[in-house]
Parts: C-alpha cells; structure tokens; sequence
C-alpha cells in the first residue's frame, strides 16, 4: 500500500483500522488459500467452565423454588422465598449430584457461609431470587453479599501486599467499559474534571483513554507519561516527575499495560508513591484488567487506596466477555470525596440541585455513589444498577477464584498464553529477558528496538525515512493474512505492533512471529538495495547483516506444519 494512502489512516485508531486491515486479510488469505489470522483482539478463546456449570444448575433450582411459591399453568411462577432456602438447596444438590456444577456448588455456599458469616438463607435467597431477576437491583451500586464476595476477590485480584487499610465500596458495572464511561462522567459532573484540565495518561494505553478525554464532553488535555521498552515498559523518573506539576489533575492508567503487558514494578509504585507525598491532591484511576495474569500483581489501589480508582473487569481472565462484568473501586476514606467537599460554595449548590432529589443531604452522598446515580442521569437512579443474573455469575467467578488456594485455573490461564508467547519468539527468532511481571496476554513487538539491537542504527534511521509506521500492519494482512493492530495507536512505538495471545489456536504463533520477522527481514533488505556502496566498504551493519549474525537478517527455517490448507 502505498504512503498517501497509509496516512489516510493515521487519523483513525488501532481497533478501526483493524476492520480494513481484516478485509484485506481475508481477501488475500482466500486469493492465496493460507489461513486467516487475526491476532488483532484481545477476546480470549477459553472460558471457565465450573463457575458457568454452577449458574445453569443454580438456575434449575431457582425455578423450582419459584414454582413452590407458585405454579399456574401456562407456566406462571412466583417469588423465592427466602425462609429455608439454603437446607433445600444443599438436599435438591444431594439429591443430584452427577449434575454438572452440582459438586462446585454444594461446595461454594457453605465455603462463603464460614468465610465471611453470611446467613445461609440470605446469602442463597439473593442467589435464587437474583437468578431469576425478578427485582430491581436493591441496593443499586451492588447486591450485599455480591459485594462482600467481589471485595475479597479484588483483595486478591489487585491489591496485594501488604492489605491496604479500610474497605472499598462497590459499583457492578457492565464491564470495564461502563466503568470507563460511568467514571469520566461522574469525574465531569462532580468537577473533579472540568473542560480545559490536564491529565496525564501512562502510555502506551488502551486506546478510549487516548481517545475520551478529546471528546467534547471532557475537552481534556492530555500529557504522556511514557514508558519505554528501553526501560522495560516501566515508567522512568524523568517521565514520572512530570506528574509534580500541580496542572496535572489525573494520572490514568492501565496495569499491567495494555499493550505493553508488564505490571508495575516495585520501584515504579514506590516512586509515584513519593510523587503523592509532594501531590497528595493527584487522583489515580488504574484499570488492572490483567492483574490476575501477574502472580503477586500489586495496583496502585493496594498501594494508595484513598488517591486511586480500581477499575476491574472479569472479561479476560474468565474468559466472558458477553457476560459484561466489571467492577467500580472507591475506598471508604477517599480523596474524591474530599475534593467535593471543598469545591467552592456555588459549585456544591449545583450539585446540591443535582442530586437534590435523591437525599435531603446530597452534600453526604459519596462519589461512587454519585457514580451510580450519573450512570443513570440521576433521575433513574431508583432503577440503576447491573443486573442481578450477572451480579450472579460475578459471585461465583469470585467464589470459584477464592476457593482455588492452589490456584490451579490462574495457572492454567497463565499456561496457555505463555505457550503462545514462547511460540511467537521462536518465529520471530528475538529473545526478549525473562520478565516476573509480564502477562503474557498481549506483546509489543517493537521493530524499531530489534532491529537495532540485532542489525544496527543505520537500518532503523533508513526505515524512520523510508517506510510509513502503518506499512508492517497492512503487509502483514495484504501478504500474509494476518491482522495485527498498530503500536503506534497505542502512544507506543511507531513502527510496532501488539499481538494478542488470547485469540488464536496455538500452532499459529509461530506463523505470526515467522511472518513479522520477514517484514523485517525485508525492510533491511530494501535498505541494503539502497546503499550505493560496495560490501567491503560497507558499514557494519550490512556486514553483519550478511554474514548472517543478524537474527533478523537471517532467512527464517522452513516449517514442517504448513499453513496452506
Ligand atoms: C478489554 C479491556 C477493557 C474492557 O473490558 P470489558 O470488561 O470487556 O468492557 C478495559 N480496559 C482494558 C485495559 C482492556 O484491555
């Protein structure tokens, strides 16, 4: 594709140029017959199937329970009753036991009785009456015991060691989308954020935090934190010290990255920890989607639980994204509250006329729960709130993952991406330091720093001149049928792309690193066809780059498995 018609596409993001970027892929993977590979999305191609096995059965015994209550032809039911419900489960789950789920469930209720007092009746009566959705979502933020169930989850999940102090009050969301949506209005409506404000966002990051913050709704201004392979996708000091200007409001980010898929190291989370000394008044949002990835993951919501919003979602780990689960995570003793109360007289009695009508003393409500009431345009609060099937299966992906001390479906997530990876890196013949705090759920790979390392400075600064950023994506679709999305979308390096590790069967990661390495390959050949100069007074690059000490330069081994159908 040629360059005026590669700039073209450089107004859209990564996600949208992957539409063109897969019909160009199929057309070409159809002309050509070799198969069609988009590592484009970050929707996994495995699910966990105990917790999904216990909600159909739980289902079953909800409408039993309904029918006790009340059965009339032509299947009218009625209303679980909560009085003896949890001995009648614990005798129907007796009963059947070679159900699927039936053993994980029987298991599951008394587990969460001991672990956190529940009563037994109202813990499965807002299991049984939830998996029927035969009722508004009372409270709206979250169901009692979903939410002390989904607490020790993210204990888990994203806080790490040492506990932080205090509890974390609640929103169920649908996914973390909503929560991204919810948060920046409530952040607008509550003038935490008011249009004209700088935040500043750790980059490279998933692409709606690049792109929100432009929308005329927030008209943010943003600075780049950036972090840097060169660094091991961590941020430096001189990247972080940036945040000491008071101008900056918000620091937004994803953790582990999205796309560089490392978690923040120790020392990054005690160098924005003496950031915070210096700016106690910086709000924090991290979006820890793939902590669990990260065995020992530690957020910034365990680190600095009154400056952070916790933004969690299911989708990746448990493999549901269609379930739409995501959780909201504000501390009790929060700055965002704080920040309210000492907004200028005026601005509170706005405020007081927003959310006038719910309480007699809106200056009391909390900001997560004026998130709750900004989800619904605060006039439908009354019926705001996830919807309580889902609230369901997020109790038991929580439950399930709690119950597991071995941890054996973590390891088991972790596994099959992992395999990939190691796949990935022998077909693009790189070899990358072992990371503890890579997720192995997505990869940057980043042309720019191999080619470098493994051919020289020279060919990078020809490839800077001669080759447009986007030209490796649409190769990749156009020759050889694979989608990958754009580094550059990302704020990360121009000319890299991130390969998801989630999406496809693993005997075709390989193919994917074997065919990016010759997008390479072929860039330095294009660069040493453009040296005028014979080899003996070649620099050493192209020596290097001949002799076959190149990795990148060296033709790649054949593969036994074809791709060809
Ligand atoms: C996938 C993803 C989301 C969206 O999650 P959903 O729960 O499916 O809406 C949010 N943030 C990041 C960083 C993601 O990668």
């Amino acid at each position: 594709m040629d360059k005026v018609t590669l700039r073209k596409y450089e107004a859209l993001g990564p996600f949208e140029i992957k539409n063109d970027l897969a019909k160009l892929a199929t057309e070409s993977s159809k002309a050509s017959s070799i198969a069609y590979l988009n590592a484009g999305r970050g929707n996994p191609n495995w699910i966990a199937t105990e917790p999904r096995e216990a909600f159909f059965l739980l289902g079953q015994f909800a409408i039993l329970e309904s029918k006790r209550v009340l059965d009339l032809p032509p299947g009218v039911g009625g209303m679980p009753r909560k009085d003896g419900v949890a001995a009648r489960l614990e005798a129907w789950l007796a009963k059947h036991p070679d159900m699927p789920g039936a053993s994980v469930l029987a298991a599951m209720v008394p587990w969460a009785v001991a672990k956190f007092g529940f009563d037994g009746d109202a813990f499965v009566h807002e299991l049984v009456d939830s998996i029927i959705g035969d009722n508004y979502p009372v409270p709206d933020r979250m169901l009692v015991h979903n939410e002390k169930i989904v607490r020790e989850y993210l204990q888990w999940a994203m806080c790490g060691e040492p506990r932080p102090k205090g509890t974390f009050h609640l929103y169920a969301v649908e996914g973390g989308t909503a929560a991204m949506c919810y948060i920046f209005k409530a952040m607008k409506t509550n003038r935490l954020l008011n249009a004209g404000d700088t935040i500043a966002l750790g980059t490279p990051i998933f692409t709606p935090y690049l792109e929100m913050p432009h929308l005329e709704d927030y008209d943010l201004r943003i600075v780049n934190i950036q972090a840097r392979q060169e660094e091991r996708w961590q941020f430096g000091d001189a990247e972080l010290k940036k945040l000491l200007d008071p101008k900056i409001k918000a620091f937004f980010l994803c953790n582990p990255g999205n796309p560089s898929a490392v978690a923040l190291s120790e020392a990054t989370i005690a160098r924005i920890g003496a950031i915070l000394k210096k700016r106690p008044d910086l709000i924090l949002l991290t979006d820890d989607v793939y902590g669990t990835f990260v065995p020992g993951f530690r957020s910034l919501l365990g680190a600095f639980p009154y400056n952070t919003i916790g933004v969690y979602s299911y989708s990746k780990y448990f493999g549901c994204t269609g379930w739409r689960l995501g959780v909201i995570a504000v501390n009790e003793k929060n700055l965002f509250d704080d920040l309210i109360a000492r907004h200028p007289e005026a601005v509170n009695k706005k405020l007081d006329k927003r959310y006038g009508g719910l309480t007699l003393e809106p200056r009391k409500i909390a900001f997560i729960d004026r998130i709750v009431a900004d989800s619904r345009d605060v006039a439908l609060n009354h019926t705001a709130g996830l919807s309580l099937p889902q609230q369901v299966m997020m109790s038991l992906f929580s439950l399930y993952e709690l119950m597991d001390e071995k941890k054996h479906y973590q390891k088991a997530c972790i596994g099959i991406v992992k395999k990939r990876v190691q796949a990935t890196l022998e077909g693009l013949g790189i070899n990358p330091d072992p990371n503890p705090l890579f997720d192995y759920y997505y990869g940057l790979v980043d042309l720019e720093f191999w080619l470098k390392k493994y051919v020289g400075p020279e060919v990078v600064a020809w490839i800077r001149e001669h080759v447009h950023p986007l030209d490796i994506v649409f190769r990749l679709a156009e020759d050889y049928g694979i989608v990958l999305l754009n580094g550059g979308g990302f704020e990360g390096p121009d000319w890299s792309v991130r390969v998801s590790f989630a999406n496809l069967d693993d005997h075709v990661y390989d193919d994917i690193g074997r065919a990016v390495r010759a997008i390479a390959r072929g860039y330095v050949q294009a660069y040493e066809a453009s040296k005028p100069a014979p080899p003996k007074r070649g620099k050493a690059a192209v020596a290097k780059a001949r002799s076959g000490k190149s990795r990148v330069g060296k033709a790649p081994a054949r593969k036994a498995r074809s791709r060809r159908a």
